[in-house]
């Protein structure tokens, strides 16, 4: 009898060890439910990543035997009837910490009845809830987390060989295809880019360059650690044993890690407010919100580097994180629009879109997150600017306009920042003296 390998935020044959837990039991049936709940607020080029993963992932199955099963529908009820047709004996899986995919497996698993749902491992390295404080809470600090994460460790790559497996095929609905996306430039999708991006980066001096959106020389593996075509443990077993610059590569991975493990103890923190007491600020509806929020995500508040990189977002389906913050800043701090509503534009069009990873990183500039990111402190877009893209080049690429006046017309800033910074102030302030 078959066992199925349901993929989901794992779309690789390398470094799996569910793959691994599967093919101990014998012949392999490979499964990707496309589930409307999770298409559903994506955006074209996310959707289009995912399409192409698969298709790469059908490919590099298909090396080895009959390829991908894709299915459609709600995945408690298009696995028990997969089982019910090929007689199959577990559904093994990598486990899913997110609070969707936590409640889904639960679902499945019920639905399954006596056929396990078997987990192993994660796309983490240090599994969200396996370490916690030694008062046995879990952290709300990145520091001793990194710490207590460094300090715990990782498994060896897991040493899945898609050529010893018995893989097995049944019908399948077909793979789903990407929309057309115009001029957007998408990374290539797969395992193998992902390793051959990887080959290319490491060795960067990424220290000196991490938050120069000009040079651009960041690693881009978040695209292929969100969809899972690369495991961080493959480059944590790369990075041990180097020099000071993998130690800082390291530590950005360790937030990925950490923002997993809060939204994992509080599953509401995708939603609700991390530090409640910042609720009450005064943030801009109705009409003013509508405007202010369409002229951010559109690039055109008439602040260059925000400009820049909300185009960036729309035009690669990724930003820089420099840029990420500096864009955060603005939409909550001169334009009093709730974090929230930017968190969900980049959840949308980000194709590394990750909702631990967004929602924490929004609410730490929002102020209302995890670690000491003070409320108060607020990016000066104009000084950003002049100190990460000292010559402009990464404006000029994304805001031609301000050069050359045949390209358009640019507009004249939406708000003051000097004004706007004190009314942001004031407003913390108030809420601090009268709660
Ligand atoms: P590199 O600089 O090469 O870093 C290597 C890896 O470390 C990244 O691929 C990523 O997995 C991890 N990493 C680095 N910085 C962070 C961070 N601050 N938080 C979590 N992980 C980090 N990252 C996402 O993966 N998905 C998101 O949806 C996301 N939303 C963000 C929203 C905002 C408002 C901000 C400020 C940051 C967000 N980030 C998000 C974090 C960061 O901007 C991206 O991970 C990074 O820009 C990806 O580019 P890279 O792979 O070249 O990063």
């Amino acid at each position: 009898t078959p066992s199925i390998l349901w993929f989901r935020r794992d779309l690789r044959l390398g470094d799996h060890p569910a793959l691994l837990a599967a093919a101990a039991d014998g012949p392999v049936l490979p499964v990707f439910v496309l589930d409307d709940a999770l298409l559903a607020p994506s955006g074209p080029a996310r959707r289009a990543f995912l399409a192409r993963s698969l298709e790469a992932l059908d490919r590099d199955l298909r090396a080895h035997g009959p390829g991908l099963v894709v299915r459609s529908g709600r995945p408690e009820e298009v696995l028990p009837a997969l089982v019910a047709e090929t007689g199959a004996a577990a559904v093994h899986v990598s486990a899913d910490f997110g609070p969707y995919g936590a409640a889904r497996d639960a679902r499945v698993e019920d639905a399954l009845g006596d056929v396990p749902l078997v987990r192993t491992g994660s796309p983490y390295a240090v599994a969200p809830g396996r370490l916690s404080t030694g008062a046995g809470q879990p952290y709300k600090v990145f520091t001793p987390f990194h710490k207590a994460w460094v300090d715990h460790r990782w498994r060896a790559p897991a040493e899945s060989d898609p050529a010893a497996v018995d893989w097995v095929g049944a019908p399948s609905d077909g793979l789903p295809e990407a929309p057309d996306l115009g001029d957007v430039q998408l990374p290539e999708a797969g395992e193998a880019a992902a390793l051959a991006r990887w080959e290319e980066f490491r060795g960067t001096p990424y220290d000196d360059v991490r938050d120069r959106p000009d040079l651009d020389e960041t690693s881009r593996l978040s695209t292929y650690l969100r969809w899972g075509a690369i495991h961080p443990r493959t480059l944590l077993a790369d990075l041990d044993a180097r020099n000071h610059h993998e130690a800082v590569f390291r530590k950005e991975l360790a937030w990925r890690e950490f923002h997993a493990h809060v939204l994992h103890a509080w599953p509401d923190s995708a939603r609700e407010y991390f530090k409640p007491e910042l609720k009450g600020l005064p943030y801009v509806t109705g009409r003013a919100l509508r405007e202010r929020l369409a002229a951010w995500s559109e690039g055109r508040t008439g602040y260059p580097i925000v400009d820049a990189g909300m185009r960036q977002l729309l035009a690669e389906g990724w930003m820089h994180n420099r840029v990420r913050m500096v864009v955060a800043s603005f939409l909550v701090k001169d334009l009093h629009v709730e974090w929230t509503h930017g968190a969900r534009h980049f959840m949308r069009h980000l194709v590394d879109g990750d909702l631990a990873s967004n929602q924490h990183n929004w609410q730490w500039v929002a102020g209302c997150g995890t670690d000491a990111a003070p409320y108060f402190r607020i990016f000066n877009p104009t000084s950003q600017a002049k100190k990460f893209d000292p010559d402009g080049a990464y404006v000029r690429r994304w805001v031609p306009e301000l050069e050359d006046p045949t390209r358009g017309d640019y507009p004249e800033p939406i708000v003051d920042h000097a004004e706007q910074r004190a009314e942001t102030l004031e407003a913390y302030h108030l809420l601090r003296q009268h709660g």
